[in-house]
């Protein structure tokens, strides 16, 4: 883990957050090549989720919601965590991860164990009272379940359709870590997919847990380093019939990446009774109105992109020398081409410089002209840049240049005209 958080800060993906002022406990900020790699996980997921398929909508909800909407959720009441203080160091522990009655830091007494909930909490506008106290969103999904009817009543989706949303979320963990898998403040992907009734629901569910399997592995992830979990009872979170997590084999072991649940008609049925608007939707074919359950793939964004880094990450030997490569599916990598002049002569740089500008148009490129052309792939290796091209005296006289594949290291010529239709075979948009 030590050797991914070091070039993850060295080749700019992660950062620690705050960090000339010491940093904030589990604050993380993702650097120019890691905003580029989130964006492209996101755009992935969006593309092969909602705009590939006909059966889902996007949603863009807020992050500050009415309080009532935590109340129906049952987020107030039991979205917490058992805490005990120790009485010698004042030091706060999670009571069901204690493996003894005294404080493991030093030994002291412990308090009895009290009920933390894990949402954060503010005001809005200027007066700090009791009526005016707001949540920061602890999960994205109740924003969809709270828009159910204005997207049933202004789209023509039919059952079964999903909504899809992306978007930030908070959680005050007593003991985050493990670098970006557990922070207060992160990113969710998730899915609510309604269904008509129970037994489509059990559907819907194993089919889920495929297609999110599938997702993972489709995009490089080594299926070694993947599994499904399925929840014991005891496990289920309050309103879950069933719940199996894609986990993935960290350095740390394997943990979840992302949760399918089926969670009954449980939202709906709460959002119902709490709002007193009606959430049911009408069955042209039966002419009845029900009320829809629904299935869940919940994945987090940062905890996808750690997955993605650590899987990528390879150090091998290559012609008697080391080197560490990023071996990013292509969908994925940040930079997509870097182009170099041989030397750092014109006219190579000016037809280099040409080219840049001409496939910048499309993808994220990189030009380098700096240092030996072998240190200019291993610096892109290391960002995991999958094309290298490079511009020599031969192709001021036939207009081709050499690609260099970063996995195989074998280089062919190509001409600089179908460049761009030789690249998109190999990268895709
Ligand atoms: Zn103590």
């Amino acid at each position: 883990m030590d050797e991914i958080v070091n070039v993850a800060k060295r080749r700019a993906f992660i950062y620690a957050g705050s960090e000339i002022y010491g940093g904030l406990a589990n604050a993380w900020d993702y650097g120019p090549y890691g905003v580029l790699l989130k964006n492209n996980v996101k755009q992935a997921w969006w593309k092969d989720m909602v705009m590939k398929r006909s059966d889902i909508v996007g949603l863009d909800s807020s992050i500050l919601m009415n309080p009532k909407v935590w109340e129906a959720s049952g987020h107030i009441k039991e979205f917490t965590d058992p805490l005990v203080d120790c009485k010698e160091c004042k030091q706060r522990f999670r009571a069901d991860q204690l493996e003894a009655d005294k404080c493991p830091s030093c030994g002291g007494e412990l308090t009895e164990a009290r009920q933390f909930n894990l949402m954060f909490k503010t005001h809005a506008g200027p007066v700090d009272n009791e009526e005016n106290i707001v949540y920061l969103r602890p999960e994205t999904a109740q924003g969809i379940f709270v828009d159910f009817k204005n997207i049933l009543d202004t789209t023509r989706v039919k059952l079964p359709f999903g909504v899809a949303q992306i978007g930030k979320s908070f959680r005050n963990e007593i003991t985050p870590g493990n670098f970006t898998f557990r922070t207060r403040e992160f990113e969710q992907f998730e899915i609510e997919y309604f269904v008509k009734d129970a037994l489509s629901a059990k559907k819907a569910f194993d089919e889920w847990v495929k297609v999110r399997f599938e997702w993972y592995k489709n995009l490089g992830i080594d299926p070694n380093n993947l599994r499904l979990r399925e929840h014991e009872k005891n496990e289920l979170a309050h309103y879950a019939i069933a719940a199996t997590d894609v986990e993935y084999n960290f350095p740390f072991g394997f943990s979840e990446l992302e949760g399918i649940a089926n969670r009954g008609d449980y939202d709906l049925s709460q959002h119902e009774k709490f709002s007193g608007v009606e959430m049911r939707y009408f069955d042209d074919e039966t002419k009845q109105k029900v009320l829809p359950h629904v299935v869940e793939p919940s994945g987090g964004v940062d905890r996808a992109v750690l997955a993605f880094l650590v899987d990528a990450y390879t150090v091998e030997r290559a012609w008697g020398e080391e080197r560490t490569v990023l071996k990013f599916h292509p969908r994925l990598a940040p930079i997509k081409v870097a182009i170099f002049p041989l030397v750092k002569k014109e006219p190579l740089i000016l037809r280099a410089k040409e080219i840049f500008h001409g496939l910048k148009e499309k993808w994220f490129v990189e030009y380098d002209e700096t240092g030996t052309v072998g240190r200019r792939y291993r610096r892109q290796d290391e960002i995991g840049t999958p094309y290298c091209i490079t511009v020599d005296f031969d192709s001021l006289e036939d207009n081709a240049v050499t690609v260099r594949d970063r996995d195989t290291m074998k280089q062919e010529r190509v001409p600089i005209s179908s460049l761009p239709e030789f690249l998109e075979k190999k990268i895709g948009v």
